[in-house]
């Protein structure tokens, strides 16, 4: 199979991302899945199946329609190509979808605390979490959940499992991810220094998203 120059460019800057991703420790071994939408043929290139995702190749991607044929690139697609075709259905103005396993974000909200956004780039970037109930992984439940928070939030955490983060960019969408897990790594400090407050941050923040 023959990849255009544009999936191509695509394939690189997710492979980029999935390097970032788990040297960043947002995900272990083959966890995770990235995807970014490919708007003039209504389709999507994803990771397949069982990927690292600091080890990808072109052929290591698979360009999924949206209404889920598998259209060119690796046979099987990430089992979780539905939270993704979710997202995308959900959401006209996203065009990229990253799945990750972030550890303190996944152990707070198994143990019930919510995620405190505290500084101005977790305000600016997460800016709010939508939360899916345990669903098993690639699932209809899990993706039609996730596309359901997905319409009010750019960032999904799908409780004893991980995240997905959605953007405008590649990068914008990891860029989300990453913030999700710093936050959730502060608030676990600040719990672990004895501070069960549900400190959020100033209302001013709340002024960044209609400058
Ligand atoms: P895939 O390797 O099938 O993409 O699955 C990884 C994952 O994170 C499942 O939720
Ligand atoms: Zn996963």
């Amino acid at each position: 199979m023959t990849m255009s120059a544009t999936v191509l460019e695509i394939t690189a800057e997710l492979a980029a991302v999935g390097r970032a991703a788990v040297s960043s420790g947002l995900v272990l071994a083959s966890g995770g899945n990235l995807s970014a939408r490919l708007p003039d043929d209504n389709a999507f290139v994803v990771t397949a199946s069982g990927t690292w995702l600091d080890r990808l190749m072109p052929a290591d991607f698979s360009i999924v329609s949206m209404s889920g044929e598998v259209l060119e690139g690796h046979a099987t697609p990430s089992s979780e190509w539905k939270l993704h075709q979710r997202s995308y259905a959900a959401r006209p103005d996203i065009n990229a979808v990253v799945h990750v396993h972030p550890q303190y974000a996944v152990l707070l909200d198994a143990l019930g605390h919510p995620i405190r956004l505290m500084t101005l780039d977790h305000a600016y970037y997460v800016k709010s979490v939508g939360v899916t109930p345990y669903f098993p992984n690639g699932s209809d439940d899990l993706a039609d959940s996730a596309g359901e928070q997905a319409v009010e939030h750019d960032c999904v955490l799908m409780s004893h499992h991980g995240c997905s983060a959605l953007g405008d960019s590649v990068e914008m969408a990891f860029r989300r991810a990453l913030n999700l897990e710093e936050a959730a790594a502060a608030t676990y400090r600040a719990i672990a220094i004895g501070d069960f407050t549900t400190t959020f941050p100033p209302a001013d923040f709340a002024q960044l998203h209609h400058a």
